[in-house]
Parts: structure tokens; sequence; C-alpha cells
């Protein structure tokens, strides 16, 4: 099923996820570590947990692909790739910091963001800088306590919009 045919993710209880996993989408099916995070996917059509806002939204980006997961997960590896020096700050970075989770760690408190089509603003993260993400990461993993990552990336990100 294509991307644009999902209006939200589905919640699922996964077999097996590592502990640091809260949840994993593919194809439109959020994988979850526990049973109470699908049931809360699945509880009503409206979006209503950063989880299940998170994950919809990159559906949503999907849509941005050709409407093809292939697609989106081929880039989602690549820009994985291009971000593995950042391995050296944290083992986590390379995720966190690709365009694609931007978008999605950014707007994943707008309950409303992933219900109007296709989303593209992870294409204008595409063009930051591995130095500039590099600072970024430094930044976020230096610091004491761990700000929530969302509020970081609105400090470093909507400037960038502007
Ligand atoms: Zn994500």
């Amino acid at each position: 099923m294509k991307p644009s045919k999902f209006i939200t993710v589905r919640g699922k209880k996964a077999w097996f996820l590592p502990s640091n996993i809260q949840a994993l989408t593919w194809k439109g099916i959020a994988y979850c570590q526990t049973q109470s995070d699908a049931d809360k996917i699945n509880a009503t059509d409206k979006i209503d947990s950063q989880l299940e806002s998170h994950e919809t939204i990159h559906i949503r980006q999907a849509e941005s692909t050709h409407d093809s997961w292939f697609r989106f997960y081929v880039r989602y590896v690549w820009d994985w790739i291009k971000n593995l020096p950042l391995i050296f700050i944290n083992m986590n970075a390379p995720y966190k910091f690709e365009p694609i989770e931007l978008e999605a760690y950014l707007h994943q408190d707008e309950w409303d963001y992933c219900m109007h089509g296709a989303l593209y603003q992870w294409k204008e993260f595409e063009k930051i800088t591995l130095k500039e993400k590099r600072a970024w990461a430094k930044e976020y993993y230096n610091s004491r306590p761990k700000p929530y990552f969302t509020y970081f990336l609105r400090e470093k990100l909507m400037r960038t919009n502007a």
C-alpha cells in the first residue's frame, strides 16, 4: 500500500526491538516496544501522541519521495551513511541528525502537522553541512541536563527556515 493511502500509522507490538528504541515504523506500521503504545496509537483516528505524530510525519515524507516506500528508505539509509562521522560524538547521532528525523522531531508536538499531505521540509535540511551538524550534536550530547530534542532543534532550525 502506498504511503498516501495511510491516514495515520497503525500500531503493532513488535516481536523484538532493541530496548533503546520505542517504535520503528516500517511501511506505515509502527512496531512498538509495548502493547500500550500500540494500543494508544490505534485508540482513535486522531493524532494524540508524540509517537503517533512523529511516525505519521514519516509517512507524509514518504509521499514526498514519489509516494514510494522504497525511495524513502533508500534516501533514509543514504542520509544515515552520510552522517556516519557523527558516530564519534554519539552512537545515536547519525540517526538523530538525519534530515528526515530533524523534520519529524521538530514538529512532533504539532499534532496536525502530518495531516495535510506530503511533507518536504526535510529536503531543506539536506543542505545543512556535516560541520554544522557536528557542532549541534556536540552541543546536544554534552548538555546536562540533556534538553528535549524538539526544543533544541527549534532553536537551531527555525533560523534555517526564515
Ligand atoms: Zn523518526
